[in-house]
């Protein structure tokens, strides 16, 4: 499996275009993988309203470059994604405006207005052997994810991989969080809705990815590149291995590596070396003490150590008492109280939701000052 990186220091349209096209060329071109008169969705990363340059989701001029590639070759382009919240006109009405999508549409490119959903089998899948998926992947011939570098706060890295649990619509990824919540499951999960979403191609905007407290909390930070691959598994490990992230440590991809998705020796790096692009000081959140326990040790010994151990999400100063992650703790573990958030922590699931889609950045990931001692951090 090849993974093209090429450098790309800003958002320049020229610039983006005249890269992209060095990625698609080191995949063997266009017609290796479609036919003129396909239609193709190109799942972008829209976790919220959020600016482009706030780096929370795909830049719309790395979409419209990578979009006109496949105009140009005779293809018509959707471009959606099912975010955190409701998944409707209205709510994805302001999230295209905000993110700066709606000046991408033209003759050729539109933005998703089918918002229904239908399940299907997923014979690859170790867990999820029925997929509910948004009805926009049965109006196209192949799906491209087009993701944003950023770190996360549950699973570490969010990238290709990660980027397909947009094809579960709204809140259903809230059930099957709740449903998996254990971060093993959780992410042999992801790994099944990449394979049922079965992306032909896969770009990563890593032009200006985010650091820190991601996928949402986080800084943007210059990396300087655009990533593409046949495969989004190779994708993210050498995603991965440029912003200084051990694989390993990514559970999306230690899943892949147990299940044999990935085999070291099919990656193949294309264009330009990652040492040339090596971040030192990226800023990782460390997940560890995230699920350390769990199926480990009797339920009374998780509890005593829970505190202390685990990572726990906590309200700050700036919440504006919106409530977005009352409604969206797939626990349903929060409650509003003269608006402001009351977590019961106790029935937590550490999935981090509530920081992921808070608008105000307000929840921060906690840990005790002995629990970091002890998970040497
Ligand atoms: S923590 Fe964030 S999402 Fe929750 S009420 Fe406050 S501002 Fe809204
Ligand atoms: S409180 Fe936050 S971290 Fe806990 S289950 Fe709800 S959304 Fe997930």
């Amino acid at each position: 499996m090849n993974v093209s990186i090429r450098g790309c220091d800003s958002y320049d349209e020229t610039l983006l275009y005249n890269q992209i096209k060095k990625n698609i060329e080191d995949l063997g071109g266009l017609d290796k993988y479609f036919e003129v008169g396909q239609t193709i969705l190109l799942k972008v990363n829209l976790l919220m309203k959020r600016r482009p340059e706030e780096a929370t989701t795909t830049h719309p001029s790395f979409v419209k470059a990578l979009a006109k590639h496949l105009v140009d070759f005779g293809l018509k382009v959707i471009i959606g994604d099912s975010p955190g919240g409701p998944y409707n006109k209205s709510a994805l009405a302001g999230i295209y405006k905000v993110c700066g999508y709606e000046d991408l549409v033209n003759d050729h490119i539109s933005l998703n207005q089918n918002f229904g959903s239908f399940t299907s089998a997923c014979d690859q899948a170790l867990l999820m052997k029925q997929i509910e998926t948004i009805d926009v992947i049965n109006d196209v011939d192949h799906v491209v994810s087009v993701s944003k570098l950023k770190t996360h706060g549950m699973t570490l890295f969010t990238g290709a991989v990660k980027n397909m649990y947009g094809t579960i619509p709204g809140l259903k990824k809230a059930e099957y969080h709740y449903t998996l919540p254990s971060i093993d499951d959780f992410s042999n999960m992801l790994v099944d809705v990449c394979l049922n979403a079965k992306p032909t191609l896969s770009f990563m905007d890593a032009v200006v990815g985010m650091e820190g407290a991601g996928p949402s909390s986080g800084e943007p930070r210059q990396i300087g590149l655009v990533i593409a691959s046949n495969s989004p598994y190779y994708l993210d490990v050498v995603a991965c291995k440029i912003v200084g992230i051990d694989p390993q440590d990514v559970p999306t991809i230690k899943r892949c590596y147990e299940r044999k998705i990935i085999l070291e020796e099919n990656l193949k790096v294309v264009g330009e070396s990652v040492e040339d692009y090596y971040i030192s000081d990226f800023k990782i959140p460390s997940i560890k003490g995230v699920g350390l326990l769990e199926n480990r040790v009797p339920k009374w010994l998780n509890n005593m150590v829970d505190y202390v151990i685990k990572p726990r999400p906590e309200v700050m100063s700036t919440c504006i008492g919106c409530g977005e992650c009352a409604r969206c703790c797939p626990a349903k573990v929060i409650e509003m109280v003269d608006d402001r958030p009351d977590i019961h922590l106790s029935e937590c699931i550490r999935c981090f939701c509530c920081q992921e889609l808070c608008p105000a950045k307000a929840i921060n990931i906690y840990r005790h000052p002995i629990g970091k001692i002890m998970m040497k951090i």
